[in-house]
């Protein structure tokens, strides 16, 4: 008999000496020992959850076996028996009618530790209580056995309080390492977009919020630009940007989006401004408006350095969307360059080829521009090239890519579109040209009538080579040139003889 004890009781400190991945974990590997070792018949544990007057059942050991439980018991925190049992450490049953000891569990909680780092206060230790029952035999407890008891629960408190510092240590450490995993996203992401998404999805993975939210504010207007909102599930969806603004921004900054306090933080709702240099470029919002479980410190304190981070990595991608579009088009007129020209034009014409479709090209050149150049100045032939483009790229489809190919030369690459229809946007584009009334400042008050000539050629009925359709356009350009000017022509027409 004695040697059995001793064996247990060697058991329970062997036990306590691994590692244990959580507190869970450690109570089902040291209450049936306990139990055992006490020749009790059940042993539970109790979390003690001061500021709500209850303790609240965690885990039931009986028979060397262990289950989870939720049950809520209220206490008296100033009653005698509790008194008593922050005293001693320990209490006999007020009301169960059989022989049970309440023993007091006690540790440092590491979240409390690190609130109380933040605000300067003293932390706070966390209770648990273990009750030792004894119910088939109705064997009181001795005053030795309650003394071993009271041992073992020391010894168990201790042990509970380096797993929790451990398991805090460790999920915190993967949490800065999901972050830092997540500032590699923006480094290598193309879109601003989709770099956003990745954040959000990643977010929730390691912080299980019930929803988490991206607001970007347009830098220009100060409007609210795009919006994204991640669920626990990590799904991440679009944000009707109206939808938004009634329901989360009106409530908390009045519709508009640059008057939001800079943190506003209730225990369930977190809200960060992502600000550079003192510019707002957006929030996000994090919340448990389901669970209403509080959105702990130290979360916050690293998703406000994460902020920053995010902040930096759009006003990157702002800027190096900024820098490709200024590569992209031209200064004066706004349309795209050659090269990015070619290159969608290359893309299209894949697709095209891919699907079976049709892709018409139109070529235009301004007619006599070199004289109204001579004539007026080059500033009259500034604003002219750019009433022509603004007229074109305000008459064309999404889809549509109109280019600035050289000087006063402009081609339009019309996917889907087909010869006949491609005429009928060079007549609309014509008729539209012809009616531009340019600033007198710079005409003096002359009255000068701008035309357009312009050659289509059709992918794949001209040709199916890139060179080559934009070559066939530029003869049928040439032959309105050499015909008159100010019309247009299609490529098939003229060698088919159609054209008078
Ligand atoms: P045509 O009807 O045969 O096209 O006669 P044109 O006078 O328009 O002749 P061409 O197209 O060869 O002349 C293009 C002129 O466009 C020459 C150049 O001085 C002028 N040009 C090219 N780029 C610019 C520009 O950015 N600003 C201004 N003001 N003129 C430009
Ligand atoms: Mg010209």
């Amino acid at each position: 008999m004695h040697n059995k004890r001793s064996l247990l009781l060697y058991n329970f400190y062997q036990g306590l000496s691994d590692r244990f991945a959580n507190m869970d974990r450690l109570l089902r590997h040291a209450l049936p020992v306990l139990a055992e070792y006490l020749s009790a018949d059940r042993v539970l544990f109790f979390d003690w959850k001061e500021e709500k007057s209850i303790i609240s059942l965690r885990t039931m050991c009986q028979k060397g076996k262990c289950y989870d439980l939720q049950e809520d018991i209220f206490v008296d925190r100033y009653s005698p028996e509790v008194i008593k049992l922050l005293q001693d450490g320990y209490m006999m049953s007020p009301s169960l009618d059989y022989p049970a000891v309440y023993v007091l569990v006690q540790w440092r909680s590491p979240q409390g530790s690190f609130e109380a780092l933040a605000s300067g206060q003293r932390a706070r230790s966390a209770y648990g209580v273990i009750r030792v029952e004894r119910f088939k035999e109705n064997k009181p407890f001795t005053q030795n056995e309650i003394e071993s008891l009271i041992a073992l629960c020391r010894e168990l408190s201790s042990k509970i309080n380096m797993t929790e510092i451990d398991h805090y240590n460790t999920s915190q450490l993967q949490r800065a390492q999901a972050l830092n995993d997540l500032a590699k996203v923006f480094a290598t992401s193309i879109r601003l977009s989709d770099s956003l998404i990745e954040i959000l999805k990643s977010i929730q993975k390691s912080f299980y919020f019930d929803r988490t939210s991206l607001y970007l504010v347009d830098p220009k207007t100060n409007q609210l630009q795009e919006a994204y909102s991640a669920d626990l599930s990590g799904e991440v969806k679009q944000i009707d940007i109206n939808e938004a603004l009634s329901k989360n921004f009106t409530l908390n900054c009045d519709g508009t989006t640059n008057i939001c306090p800079a943190v506003r933080s209730s225990d369930i709702i977190l809200t960060l401004p992502l600000t550079l240099q003192g510019k707002n470029l957006g929030w996000m919002v994090f919340d448990n408006m389901l669970s209403r479980m509080p959105i702990a410190t130290e979360d916050i304190m690293s998703l406000k350095q994460f902020s920053a981070q995010i902040a930096l990595a759009i006003d990157n991608a702002r800027l190096f969307e900024k820098v490709q579009e200024l590569s992209n088009y031209d200064e004066l007129t706004k349309l795209a360059l050659r090269r990015f020209f070619n290159e969608n034009l290359a893309q299209e014409i894949y697709r095209s080829k891919r699907f079976n479709l049709t892709l018409s090209l139109i070529i235009m050149d301004i007619d006599y521009f070199k004289t109204i150049n001579d004539t007026y100045g080059h500033l009259l032939g500034d604003e002219a090239l750019k009433a022509v483009s603004g007229v074109i790229s305000g008459s064309l489809r999404q889809t549509d890519l109109p280019c600035r190919y050289g000087g006063d030369e402009i081609v339009i690459m019309l996917p889907r579109t087909t010869g006949e229809e491609a005429k009928n946007i060079a007549k609309r584009l014509s008729e539209k040209v012809a009616s531009i009334e340019l600033n007198p400042k710079y005409t003096g008050g002359a009255d000068i009538k701008l035309s357009i000539s312009q050659g289509i050629s059709v992918f794949p009925y001209d040709t199916d080579d890139q060179n080559d359709l934009i070559k066939r356009a530029d003869e049928a350009l040439y032959y309105v040139k050499q015909h008159g000017r100010g019309f247009w022509a299609l490529y098939g027409d003229i060698k088919e003889g159609k054209m008078k």
